[in-house]
This record gives C-alpha cells, structure tokens and sequence, in this order.
C-alpha cells in the first residue's frame, strides 16, 4: 500500500491513528469503521472513495467533530480533535441553506456568528459572491436556484468561515456532468488559489482522480482504507482536457480494479 504524501505536500494536518467507529443498535454493536490510519497534509486535496455504506460520511462526521471515535484519535495540527473545530469546514450531503433567507444572506449567516462588523461583511459577501460566480443572484432565494447554484452558495456559505480545511461529503453528487465540472474546476481554483486542504468524498471514481492530489479507496463492513494512489497530475491540471490523458485514463483503470475489488468484499 503507498502512504506516502504527494511530493508537493507539507506539514501534517489532519491524523487518524488507528481509528475505529461503533454504533449501538438494538443494544448490539455495530462497527461502521475499522482502523484507519493516514495523515492528511497541509495543502492537500484528498478524495474517498467507497462503496455505499462503507463508512465514509462516519469518518468526515468524526474529522469534523460530531462523532468520537470509539477507539484511537484523531488529530489536527497535533491536537486530538475534541467537540466542534472551527478551522475545519463541512459541506454535508444535502446543502442546508435557509429557504427563508436570499443568496446574499445565506453567505452571510458565517459573518454574523462570527461577529464581523456591518460594513465588513457587505463587502466580503460581495468577494464570495464573485469567487463562486453568482454576480445577479444576491437576491434570489434558495427555492428559485438551480441546484448548481445552490452548491456555489452552499460553497460560499463554507468559504465565509475560511477554513484552512474543507470536508465535503458528495457535493455534486446529485447535479449533471456539465455542471459539475464547472463547480469541480471551480474548487480546484479556490483551493490552489487559498492554499486549503480537502477531503472529499465521491461515489465518482473520475471524480475522485480528477481532483485529488491522492485518492484513498475505502472499502469492507466495517469500512477500512485497502488502498491509497497517488495521482500523477500536475496541481494545475487542466480538467476540461483530463480524460484526453493517459495518465489519468491508467489510473482511472487502476481505481475501478481497486473499487471492484472493495465491492466483491463489501457484499460478502
Ligand atoms: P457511507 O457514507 O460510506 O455510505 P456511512 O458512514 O453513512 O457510510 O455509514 C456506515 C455504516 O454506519 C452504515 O452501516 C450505517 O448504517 C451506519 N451508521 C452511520 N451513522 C449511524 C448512526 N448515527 N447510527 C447508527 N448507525 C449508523
Ligand atoms: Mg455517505
């Protein structure tokens, strides 16, 4: 298995030693998630991939401090992650916008908790609001969005926080090709450009090459990581022309080899 950090990388960020998830049943235990290992470092965009029910969204709800691993720990900068961390940001399966508030005050719900002062927060919407590409929309509410401007908002909501680190669990799972590479371009234009680190969950597996500096394959019940490839695409990739290269296309084939494999085991 290869787990070493892309050449590029830096510092560990993110740690998971030996960490494993139970959930209680019907008074049974049941384990969602087995022994993972493997540090995440600063600067990095990290993809999962697995079979549905592998554990993947357990694993971000413990990064993200929602759930305690019921056994080893996971660190952040060398601190064992207790409760909610406010450097690390979490974009959830559906989006949670507020129905009742525009495109402008959604992204700025963050600022408002935050406490930022009135006059600074009308610009920095405005800043999202063009990094996301949603110049027009400021006041449309959530219901009157197509769902690709509903995850740029959801996005920028996310970005308002600036969190060093973004979890987001299947972003653009529910949207279509075309739209989806424009919100997959987008993310690798904001997190290069800000330097974050991502961990990024896909049921994709072009997806999970297109974007990832390495792309860790999940698999088994209780899901485990049984692989990690490193990506040999250039941190500037140009994703409008990716499936025209061979090295993506090679491990595109790797990982589906990898994924069937998981999956066989999965159903066992
Ligand atoms: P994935 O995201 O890979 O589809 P999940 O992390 O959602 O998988 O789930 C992994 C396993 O843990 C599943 O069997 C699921 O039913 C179980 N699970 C997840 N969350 C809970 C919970 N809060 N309570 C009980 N079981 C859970
Ligand atoms: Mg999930």
């Amino acid at each position: 298995m290869d787990t070493k950090p892309h050449p590029e990388a830096r510092a560990d960020l993110l740690t998971f030693s030996d960490v494993s998830k139970s959930f209680t049943v019907d008074k049974k235990d049941r384990p969602a998630v087995y022994g993972v290992n493997c540090s995440i470092q600063e600067g990095e965009i990290i993809t999962l991939v697995g079979p549905s029910g592998c554990g993947k969204s357990t694993l971000l709800n413990m990064a993200a401090g929602l759930y305690k691993p019921t056994t080893g720990k996971i660190s952040y900068r060398g601190t064992q992650i207790e409760g909610l961390n406010h450097r690390i940001g979490y974009i959830t399966q559906s989006d949670h916008l507020l129905p009742w508030r525009d495109v402008a005050s959604n992204i700025l719900v963050p600022l408002e908790i935050m406490g930022m002062a009135k006059n600074e927060r009308k610009d920095r919407v405005a800043e999202l609001i063009e990094l996301v590409g949603l110049e027009g929309f400021e006041k449309s509410y959530p219901g009157q969005l197509s769902g690709g401007m509903r995850k740029r908002t959801a996005l920028a909501r996310l970005l308002a926080y600036d969190p060093e680190t973004l979890l987001m669990d299947e972003p653009f799972g529910a949207l279509d090709a075309q739209l989806r590479l424009m919100l997959q371009i987008e993310l690798l234009r904001i997190a290069r450009r800000f330097k974050k680190t991502v961990l990024f969950v896909t049921h994709d597996l072009d997806e999970a090459v297109a974007l990832a500096d390495r792309c860790i394959v999940f698999g088994g019940r209780p899901g485990t990581i049984v692989d990690t490839l490193n990506i040999p695409l250039s941190k500037d990739r140009d994703l409008m022309t990716l499936r025209f290269n061979k090295e993506y296309v090679e491990v595109c084939a790797k990982l589906w080899q990898q994924l069937s494999g998981t999956i066989a085991v999965g159903a066992q």
